[in-house]
């Protein structure tokens, strides 16, 4: 979401759950913050940035961990506050994962709109991509291009009818584009179903919480929420992961069969490379008006 200042949330909230892979009932407070405080989760004491140096762990889910300190399953909380264009606020969380909810960044939208949205008097800042970035392990990619609208795209390929080689592509630049977005949920396959439980992950996982498909036929009784809802699920994870940068990203970013590791993989590749620069909103805003391809829209 483009705006010009930066926000936090106006009252505190309290969001409750269980855990997709811990299975375990946790709570979640979220609370106001000010200025350039940024995103911060609060475990025992310890307050863990919501930045890519505290990225831990990237099996089926995105990990934040310091001091011994873990908090997992960050990204679909991540996501929604970057579709609420959230900079700074505090998590207060009294287990290790954060709960999955409907699977999807839907009631996590929900709770910070209730809570109400704050502007604070001070620039909202972004990270504007100024140089490629390409990074691959084996046939997955992600590919990052400057680019005055952005764009997140994902692409599956798997040998399955309903997701086959489907692509979703989000603008943020496009009012309420979120909407197809933030509803869509996390999906596994049946036959994963066992390996991930010998894994000890998936505790907590159900019909209520993940779209389950077995072949080509999905389980849930009401079915899908969208005819590509597994790609745009894929999106939002990418949008969350992202968010780890610690501003919002300003240029294209495609992914083929990425997953929570390549993401890490691209952000820290963004920072490393120093291929983004950091710029105020005023400075974006005149970066976007100047852009042929704003008006061509
Ligand atoms: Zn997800």
């Amino acid at each position: 979401m483009i705006c010009q200042f930066q926000r936090t949330i106006k009252r505190p909230t309290v969001i409750e759950g269980i855990g997709l892979h811990t299975g375990k009932k946790v709570k979640l407070k979220l609370y106001p913050a000010k200025k350039n405080e940024g995103i911060n989760f609060i475990r025992k004491n310890i307050l863990i940035p919501a930045k890519i140096d505290f990225a831990h762990s990237f099996d089926y889910s995105t990990s934040l961990m310091r001091e011994g300190v873990a908090i997992r399953t960050v990204e679909h909380l991540m996501a929604a506050l970057y579709f609420t264009g959230i900079d700074n606020i505090f998590i207060e969380i009294d287990e290790e994962e954060l709960p999955i909810l409907d699977g999807s960044s839907k009631e996590f939208v929900e709770a910070i709109k209730k809570s109400g949205i704050q502007a604070l008097n001070e620039e909202k800042f972004y990270a504007i991509l100024e140089n490629p970035v390409y990074i691959n392990q084996g046939d997955k990619f992600i590919e990052g291009k400057p680019s005055k609208i952005t764009k997140f795209s994902y692409q599956a390929d798997y040998n399955n009818s309903i997701i086959g080689k489907k692509i979703f592509t989000y603008i943020p630049h496009e009012k309420k584009s979120y909407e197809g977005l933030f509803s869509a949920r996390t999906y596994c396959f049946l036959e994963e179903v066992e390996y991930l439980k010998s894994l000890g992950l998936a505790k907590g996982g159900s019909l209520k919480n993940a779209v389950v498909f077995h072949k080509d036929n999905v389980l849930n009784e009401e079915g899908l929420r969208f005819e590509d809802e597994p790609v745009r699920h894929k999106v939002l994870d990418l949008v969350g992961d992202l968010y780890l940068l610690g501003y919002p990203l300003i240029g294209e970013v495609f992914s083929f069969k990425g997953g929570h590791r390549l993401n890490a993989e691209f952000v820290k590749a963004l920072l490393n490379t120093n291929s983004i620069s950091i710029k105020p909103a005023s400075q974006v805003f005149d970066f976007i008006k100047n852009s042929t391809l704003v008006k061509a829209v």
